[in-house]
Parts: structure tokens; C-alpha cells; sequence
């Protein structure tokens, strides 16, 4: 933003708050309070947050519906020499938020495109983490439900990576229960809930236990969460997996020699067992 005559405005693509207005960075505030506008994931949102700093730049919708239409105008106005930042809803835009269209074009164009980092529930549940982060798989979102998430969770089950995942308050519980039986019940993970927030929670233990505490209520099914979840110790077994359930659900999807094939690979166990094993539930179902 300096008052050169330059060609091309600049594109900062800024980090926000996560829930505690105070994390917002010294730069990230200077910057948003200067740029030409802000495009906004949501303006309401953001409003807040410029109320905040005391600022009054201007905002426009940018999202994941209107984000190749936008990108569009916004490029122009960068191209006629305009400062624009982007920000997502909360945290670091392109971390399963929009951004990625403005910043690809953006560069392609030839525009400079400046991060302004900060917060974001991945560096913040990864800095608070039970479970090794060295190294680790960031999944966002997995499907809501049906075959491709009992098919991601199989892939998942074989990772050796720490894995990283987004859920919403509704789908947390039948996500964790889903994990205990493809991956079994004695894998870690730490649970980071509303991060920065008045209820901020964080939980470590394995999936049966802090299945047991959401049981109990110890821990509420509300707010946004973040999993981080241990990756497969033993190479060539997994450990108190409960085959019998793991077939189960497999079979209500798959055919029974795929279902055993599968199965063999998660457990170690025979296939021919396996199989066996199939054939009887099937009858059962
Ligand atoms: N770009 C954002 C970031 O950097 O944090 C993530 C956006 S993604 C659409 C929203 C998901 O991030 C939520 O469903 C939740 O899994 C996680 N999340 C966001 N804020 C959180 C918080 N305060 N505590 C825990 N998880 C959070």
C-alpha cells in the first residue's frame, strides 16, 4: 500500500480471528483498515471485526458461490491499481475457505499476492496437540456420509500420519463411532472444541473414551471442532479391532469377497475367515 504510482494493486490475503477478536495480528488490523475494500466470505462477519478496529473499509461478498463470478471484478480492480484484501469467515482463507480462484488468477495476472498470516484452527489445534504432529495428513471435511466417507475412513485407517480433520457439532458423534469401528476403539486423538472461544475444550484420549465423555456430556456436541487423530502404529495388524463390526457395516455397502479382501487388509486376518465370517452376518441381516 505504499503511495507510488504502481500498474497493479496488491492482493493480501489475510488471516481473522477464529473467535477471540484480540487475535487479530497489529499488520492484519493496518492492512484492513487501509485497503481500497475487503472481499468478504461473510460481511456481517467481518463488520464485526472492522467494528473492532475501529475501521470503516468497505466490504464485498466474495464466497464459495459467487467466487469465480467475483474474482472476475476484483481482478480488475486490482489491475486498475486498487489494494483489495480477501478473508475468509474466520481464520486463514484456502484452509477449506475460498480464496483459491482469486489467488490463482491473481498471480497468473501477474498481481502480487501477499499472505498476512494469523490465526487458524489448524496451526491453533496443532499447537495444542497430544498426538505427534511432526508430520501430519490435513483432510478438512470428509463426505458426510455413505460409501465415499466408509471408503476414505478404510484408507484412513491404513495412514501412518497423523490425520486432520474438520466436523460440525451434528455429525461429530456418528463420525467418531465410525472411526472406532473401522479403525478401532484404542486409537488417540486430541479433540480441540471452540478454539479461542468462551467454551474452548480440548480432550485427549482414545476413541473410546472420549466417546464415553461425549456420553456423559463432559463433552457437548456444539460448537466447531477439530480431530487430531493418531496414525496406524502397527504396520502389519490392527491392534482390538472389532472385525465382526468392521464386516458388518462393509457388507451393507459392498459385495462379501470385496468386504473380506477389504477387511483382511484392516485386521491382518484371513481372508477365507473373513469371508466366512460375511456369509453368516449376511444371513443375519
Ligand atoms: N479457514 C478456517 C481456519 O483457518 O480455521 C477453517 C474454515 S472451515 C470452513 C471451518 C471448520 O474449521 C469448522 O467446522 C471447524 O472444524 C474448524 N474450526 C473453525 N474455527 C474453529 C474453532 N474456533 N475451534 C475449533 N474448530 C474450529
Amino acid at each position: 500500500m505504499s503511495t507510488d504510482l504502481k500498474a497493479f494493486g496488491d492482493l493480501y490475503v489475510v488471516a481473522t480471528p477464529i473467535g477471540n477478536l484480540e487475535d487479530i495480528s497489529l499488520r492484519a488490523g493496518r492492512i484492513l483498515s487501509n485497503v481500497h475494500y475487503i472481499a468478504a466470505e461473510d460481511t456481517r462477519r467481518t463488520q464485526l471485526l472492522l467494528r473492532h478496529l475501529g475501521a470503516e473499509t468497505r466490504t464485498r461478498a466474495y464466497h464459495s458461490h459467487n467466487e469465480q463470478l467475483v474474482s472476475e471484478t476484483i481482478l480488475l480492480d486490482l489491475k486498475s491499481g486498487k489494494d483489495i484484501a480477501v478473508v475468509s469467515d474466520a481464520g486463514t482463507p484456502q484452509i477449506s475457505d475460498p480464496g483459491y480462484h482469486l489467488v490463482k488468477q491473481a498471480f497468473s495476472a501477474g498481481i502480487r499476492v501477499i499472505p498476512i498470516p494469523g490465526p487458524s484452527s489448524l496451526s491453533a489445534a496443532i499447537s495444542v496437540s497430544s498426538v505427534p504432529t511432526t508430520s501430519f495428513l490435513f483432510e478438512g471435511f470428509l463426505p458426510s456420509k455413505g460409501k465415499k466417507l466408509q471408503e476414505i475412513l478404510q484408507r484412513l485407517a491404513m495412514e501412518e500420519h497423523t490425520m486432520i480433520i474438520y466436523e460440525a457439532p451434528h455429525r461429530i458423534l456418528p463420525l467418531l463411532e465410525l472411526m472406532s469401528l473401522t479403525m478401532g476403539k484404542n486409537r488417540c486423538l486430541t479433540l480441540a472444541r471452540e478454539l479461542t472461544k468462551l467454551h474452548e475444550q480440548i480432550c485427549y484420549g482414545t476413541l473410546e473414551t472420549i466417546l464415553e465423555e461425549f456420553e456423559k456430556k463432559v463433552i457437548p456436541c456444539k460448537g466447531e471442532f477439530v480431530i487430531l487423530l493418531e496414525g496406524k502404529k502397527d504396520k502389519t495388524l490392527l491392534v482390538d479391532i472389532e472385525v465382526e463390526h468392521v464386516m458388518r457395516e462393509l457388507i451393507r455397502e459392498l459385495p462379501i469377497s470385496k468386504a473380506a479382501d477389504i477387511a483382511s487388509r484392516l485386521t491382518g486376518q484371513s481372508r477365507k475367515n473373513l469371508y466366512k465370517c460375511g456369509l453368516a452376518l449376511k444371513n443375519k441381516l
